[in-house]
């Protein structure tokens, strides 16, 4: 069985930085990954239109100040094709792709106490054994698939926005539906819109969602955004979102209404995600989200010419933002064209797939491809998909069957030498996920080494402290709109599925800063064997 220090699973964002950072170290690291190329989700979601909702210069590594330097980002909100640039070049000028196992998932990890180490399974049969075991598999790369009825007669093609094909997929000329109005959803209505030759976007809840204000990035700011790199990492590290710019400390209900106005139209006009930032307290007070909810409203009755259509499009019945809101280019214009039509279906839901399309309570729609923008399995879908065993047998799914509990949203008590990467209990879907990222594995990083030094095999979190980390990650969503609506923060997005509340709504820096008191308290909350006796039955 080959031997390793460390096995990472998955090459996304956080795996590969996994890699380069503990190669750093001197560790010999596996990474796994199931795809047969790197990426992750950005892989997988190759959908038209797919872009990030982040801007490119603060959704891009930060440990490199040359590879900072030498990336040139075309937009202020990269497309997925160059996502994916980005992090094949990275792969390439860090010498990473050597130590990763394509076409490979990982099917089972057992912890073995006898060895302090963990053995692991791939599904071909493939066996290898490491110290470490650290997942970086995604919040959101387990797709949800519904099942309607008749599905299988469906003629035409069925798609995922999530499982993309990677061969080019035709969907000009073609009768289009698309099931799903979350981000996915919304960022391809208008692009699949200009060339589809008729669209029907099947809403089941109409959501909240700022434009993107995407623009080529200049050479003018690209210098200056060079020039002084680390401020803008700095201040985007220290912010409550991980975002590349200082939040506004006002309450939305300090002002008068017409600085109110104000603040939003620039924050509409420029801050896509971060519109949510306007005020610190919209996703505190319901008050002070209603001003923001009621002027996105108005801008959506601005941009739908037929009132029919805009009242169905508007959201009402739950605050902006606590639900994940979308940034988009374009959505709500889409619906004033003649090729696009919306299918209502809390209204009228759908009855069947028929051999020519969808059958709702009120029409038949003729369509010759559905897209599922239907979403994921989130926070944990990737976490439980395999077999992971910790002490006494335990299982993860075992452990976490009435939702997750971690301590710090990156250890669970029974599973040594297992460390999460932006999972349940952490900033993670909550933030900009690429400052989380780097903020675990350098946290981390800074464990394993200290493990190195003081001759320690085994680190693990105490049931103690994994309890009251989940006490407080309760007691701060309590403090937020966030329990307000049924959403995927909640679990609410799989019937079936514990609904507790998954991230950690304190905030990137506040976050960060219990990871380095955590660090400087001799690693409070987590119990360490020695090299010797971890490896030593007791
Ligand atoms: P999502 O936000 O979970 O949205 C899924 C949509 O499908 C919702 O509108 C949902 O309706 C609908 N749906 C699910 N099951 C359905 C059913 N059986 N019948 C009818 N409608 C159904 O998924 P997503 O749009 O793929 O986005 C997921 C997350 O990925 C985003 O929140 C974001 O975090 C991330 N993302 C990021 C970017 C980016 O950075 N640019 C782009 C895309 C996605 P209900 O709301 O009624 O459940």
């Amino acid at each position: 069985m080959e031997k390793f220090d460390v096995i990472v699973i998955g090459a996304g964002f956080a795996g590969l930085r996994a890699l380069h950072t503990l190669r750093g170290l001197g560790k010999r690291v596996l990474v796994l990954e199931a795809n047969p190329d790197v990426g992750g989700v950005w892989y997988k979601n190759g959908y038209p239109g797919a872009r990030c909702d982040v801007e490119s210069f603060d959704y891009s590594y930060r440990f490199s100040p040359e590879l900072e330097q030498e990336w040139r980002w075309t937009e202020r909100y990269a497309t997925q094709p160059e996502i994916l640039r980005y992090m094949r070049h990275v792969v390439e000028r860090f010498d990473l792709r050597r130590h990763i196992r394509f076409d490979t998932r990982m099917t089972r990890a057992a912890y073995s106490e006898m060895q302090a180490s963990w053995h692991v399974e791939g599904s071909a049969g493939e066996q290898w054994q490491s110290q470490f075991l650290l997942l970086c598999v995604g919040q959101l790369s387990t797709t949800k698939q519904p099942q309607f009825p008749g599905q299988e007669k469906f003629e035409g093609e069925i798609l995922h926005s999530g499982d993309w094909p990677q061969r080019k997929v035709e969907y000009s000329g073609k009768r289009v539906g698309i099931i799903g109005t979350g981000s996915s959803g919304m960022q391809m209505t208008p692009v699949i819109a200009a060339h589809a030759a008729h669209l029907t976007v099947f809403q089941r809840t109409a959501n909240y969602s700022v434009p993107a204000a995407n623009a080529p990035v200049t050479d003018e700011e690209d210098s200056r955004v060079k020039a002084d790199y680390r401020t803008r990492r700095r201040q985007a590290a220290d912010s409550p979102s991980g975002l590349g710019f200082v939040p506004n400390r006002k309450s939305a209900l300090e002002v008068t209404p017409e600085e109110r106005e104000a603040t939003y139209e620039a924050a509409w006009n420029r801050l896509g995600f971060g519109f949510a930032l306007a005020y610190y307290d919209l996703l505190l007070s319901k008050p002070a989200n209603d001003t923001a909810a009621e002027f996105i409203r108005r801008k959506i009755a601005a941009a739908v010419h037929d009132p029919v259509l805009r009242e169905k499009l508007t959201p009402r019945d739950f605050p902006y933002g606590a639900r994940r809101p979308s940034v988009d280019s374009g959505y709500f214009q889409a619906f004033n064209r003649v090729n696009v039509e919306l299918a209502d279906v809390r209204e009228s839901p759908i009855v069947e797939f028929t051999a020519h399309g969808i059958r709702t309570t009120q029409k038949h729609h003729d369509l010759d491809m559905v897209i599922f923008a239907t979403g994921f399995d989130a926070f944990t879908g990737s976490l439980l998909k395999p077999d992971i065993i910790g002490r006494d047998g335990v299982s993860l799914r075992e452990k976490w069957s009435a939702g997750p509990v971690t301590q710090l949203g990156v250890a669970v008590a029974g599973f040594p030498n297992l460390f999460i990467v932006v999972g349940p209990g952490s900033p993670s879907l909550l933030s900009n996920v690429l400052v989380s990222t780097e903020e675990q594995l350098d946290w981390l990083a800074t464990l394993v080494d200290h493990m190195a030094k003081h001759d320690l095999g085994e680190f693990e979190a105490t049931p103690e402290s994994e309890r009251a980390w989940v006490q407080h990650v309760n007691e701060r969503a309590q403090e937020t709109l966030y329990l307000s609506t049924p959403s995927y923060y909640n679990g609410n997005e799989i019937p079936g599925k514990p609904q507790v509340f998954m991230p950690y709504s304190g905030g990137v820096r506040g976050y960060r800063r219990i990871l380095e008191r955590c660090a400087a308290d001799g690693y409070a909350g987590f119990i360490f064997r020695s090299s010797l006796s971890a490896a030593t039955p007791v």
